[in-house]
């Protein structure tokens, strides 16, 4: 079967049957976010129709009903990216919201002036901005490793700047702007060896790959529910028990407590140390809807449909004249990025829009990368399970309209 027929998912999305400017919509900015499957859509719905109370703090039965939900919803997540225990999983809004608390937290207790961060310089915003605010809070350095210009990291470059300043490594599984995947066992392995810890982001990674955070021994595993057919506001923090346990509260609040007084306060466990106040039940019941859907497919016929996808994409677009791919990446996943001669990156996305063709344009977070290929942007799309050769079909034809706009169009 061809890659447009091996998975008859578009059903589930009802989404992808709205027309958008009288088009057939092709929604590929699946590395902002998602579309949601009805199994996801209906799980948060009966949540509130049938399950909604708050959680721990109630005698009665929907609390308590509601509190099984949440706790399901943890152990959902542990098993999907293969921790040890469901206490190691730390509900947070998203893998932002996560990484700022492993700098809040583990940052601030562990790092002291002169000590190194590492990172790569394949990394969103929010894998820097939290570990530069955390390096002019305590006196540590950042430093980043090179990519070469297919856009890997070099891994002779990243062990040369490990060392025995190296405190933590914070590290993206796979590139929202290329799509590169990142050697990550390898890399923790290093690490580890110089005695760092070590953050893997996880956002573009866990609906195109199977996870399993034991395999790749990373220390703290981070993602969103909503760029895995889950809710916005959810995601999840993996750590390491033994970490977790040393690491001091961030946001204080109920439900963190064990006991308070005026005088002074203790915390509980974790992960409800984590967890100040009022959490996202609904996200959490969703997300776990997300992870059910998600493994109902099947994440090897995933990988293979996604895969297929990306080989068809890549030579559909790399024959258009004009157009140069940025990331190529020998371990890839589906993001094509790309620039087109002569036409700027936003007026692309402009006129594909109009043709119904949704793609992301510009530095997608990643300024330094743009900055380390000379680029202001790109235009990216980006896969996911439900898209297929229709929407590459429809994109090229939005590519070579835009081109004969703008007058630029060079012959095949
Ligand atoms: N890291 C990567 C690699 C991402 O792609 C994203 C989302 N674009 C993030 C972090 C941030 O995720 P969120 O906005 O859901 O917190």
């Amino acid at each position: 079967a061809s890659a447009a027929t091996a998975l008859p998912a578009a059903d589930d999305f009802p989404i992808l049957a709205r027309p958008v400017h009288g088009r057939r919509l092709a929604y590929l900015d699946n590395g902002a976010t998602t579309q949601k499957p009805n199994a996801v859509i209906e799980a948060e719905a009966r949540f509130y129709r049938e399950s909604n109370a708050n959680i721990h703090r109630g005698v009665h039965w929907l609390s308590q009903h509601a509190t099984e939900l949440y706790d399901a919803a943890r152990v959902t997540v542990q098993r999907f990216i293969g921790a040890a225990r469901a206490d190691e999983i730390v509900f947070t809004r998203g893998t932002t919201e996560a990484i700022n608390l492993v700098a809040n937290t583990w940052g601030r207790k562990t790092l002291k002036a002169g000590d190194e961060i590492l990172i790569t310089t394949l990394e969103h915003h929010s894998n820097i901005v939290p570990w530069q605010m955390l390096c002019e809070q305590t006196g540590a350095v950042l430093k980043v490793a090179p990519v070469n210009d297919a856009g890997e990291v070099e891994q002779d470059g990243f062990d040369a700047l490990l060392g025995e300043r190296t405190r933590l490594v914070a590290i993206t599984h796979v590139s929202n702007a290329l799509g590169t995947v990142n050697p990550v066992a390898r890399m923790v392995e290093r690490a580890h060896a110089v005695g760092a810890v070590v953050l893997v982001d996880g956002a573009q990674a866990v609906a195109h790959q199977a996870v399993d955070v034991q395999a790749l021994g990373c220390d703290f595993y981070v993602f969103s529910g909503h760029k895995l057919y889950g809710p916005t506001g959810i995601g999840a923090l993996y750590g390491r028990a033994r970490l977790l346990a040393e690491m001091p509260p961030w946001h204080g609040g109920g439900d963190m407590i064990r006991t308070v007084s005026f005088e002074r306060s203790t915390y509980a466990e974790a992960p409800q140390r984590f967890e100040a106040g009022t959490p996202n039940i609904a996200g959490a019941v969703g997300l776990a809807a997300a992870i059910d859907y998600v493994q109902g497919l099947g994440m090897d016929t995933i990988v293979a449909h996604e895969h297929a996808l990306l080989e068809h994409a890549t030579a559909a677009l790399t024959a258009i004249p004009g157009l140069r791919m940025v990331g190529t990446a020998a371990d890839k996943i589906g993001i094509l990025s790309f620039v087109i001669e002569h036409i700027h990156p936003h007026d692309l996305g402009t006129i594909l829009d109009s043709e119904g063709v949704a793609i992301r344009a510009g530095h997608h977070c990643a300024m330094p990368l743009m900055t380390r290929f000379g680029i202001p942007g790109t235009a990216r799309a980006s896969l996911a399970v439900y898209n297929n050769e229709t929407d590459i079909a429809a994109l090229v034809a939005a590519i070579e309209k835009a081109q004969t706009l703008f007058g630029t169009r060079p012959k095949r």
